[in-house]
């Protein structure tokens, strides 16, 4: 196989509508129209000896990379997209890789506007990791975000159930991240049939991080899905109802008869 140098095209595809998986959109679990705004290709052209495809001759071949800026034309966000396209004989093979890398599995960030800005941060760390199946980082941030909730609502411990050598059980108070998962439950913030769930999960116990097994991809789903449930009593739910009290008071009463 001989290769040549290649080539370089810029703005070859501009213009041009594809069909890509859009992070915000992908909650339609289909692909929606992107609008290709910025490309450049490089184009490698070599040639294929009988041997490797077991025909007589020698056949031209063609490999090329294409970076592109792409927007959706849904919603505009903006995405990196690489596009792989190689060309050998009759077979042609095309695979794209986009930046922040996504599927139609991922987490989308849940609309939280009243958290504060540091769990913000460690949130959206946490999904990103998830999406990029860094299994690891993304309980790391699972922890972190229950020490935020913990410091910012005052808990320093909380009720750990524990057995005796003689099966007897007892509850003891913990500062373990466990004892603080049951004191969030104290607080009537989350569920204990929850907090079971989130005490199941060993990548949320108190063992070293360097010690941890790589969590599933459906434990990490589920513990994101109740520790969302908890950022949002702790922080969006008090705001609703202190809205909604205040349109109370300031709407006057109508006559029952009279309501729509
Ligand atoms: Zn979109």
């Amino acid at each position: 196989m001989g290769f040549l140098d290649p080539k370089s095209y810029e703005d070859i595809s501009k213009g041009t509508t594809i069909k890509a998986l859009c992070p915000k959109c992908q909650t339609t679990k289909q692909k929606t129209n992107h609008e290709i705004l910025k490309s450049l290709e490089l184009r490698y052209s070599y040639w294929i000896e009988e041997y490797q495809i077991k025909k007589a001759g020698i056949y031209p071949a063609e490999h090329s990379k294409e970076y592109q800026i792409i927007k959706c034309l849904g919603c505009e966000t903006i995405t990196f997209r690489e596009f792989y396209r190689t060309l050998e004989g009759e077979q042609s093979t095309a695979r794209e890789v986009l930046y922040p890398k996504r599927t139609f599995k991922s987490l989308s960030a849940k609309s939280l506007p009243n958290l504060p800005d540091k769990i913000l941060g460690i949130y959206t760390e946490t999904l990103n990791s998830y999406n990029s199946e860094n299994h690891i980082l993304c309980a790391a941030g699972l922890r972190a975000i229950v020490e935020s909730i913990c410091t910012h609502q005052g808990i320093k411990d909380g009720p750990l159930e524990i057995e005796k050598p003689t099966g007897e059980k007892v509850s003891v108070k913990r500062t373990t991240l466990e004892g603080k998962i049951y004191g969030i439950c104290e607080k009537g913030i989350l569920t204990k049939s929850h907090a079971d769930i989130l005490h199941e999960y060993r990548f949320l116990g108190n063992s070293a991080l360097h010690e941890l097994e790589k969590p599933s991809e459906h434990e990490l789903k589920l513990a994101i899905e109740i520790i969302e449930h908890i950022l949002e009593s702790v922080f969006e739910m008090p705001v609703k109802g202190n809205v909604l009290k205040a349109r109370r008071v300031n709407t006057p009463e109508v006559e029952p008869n009279l309501a729509v």
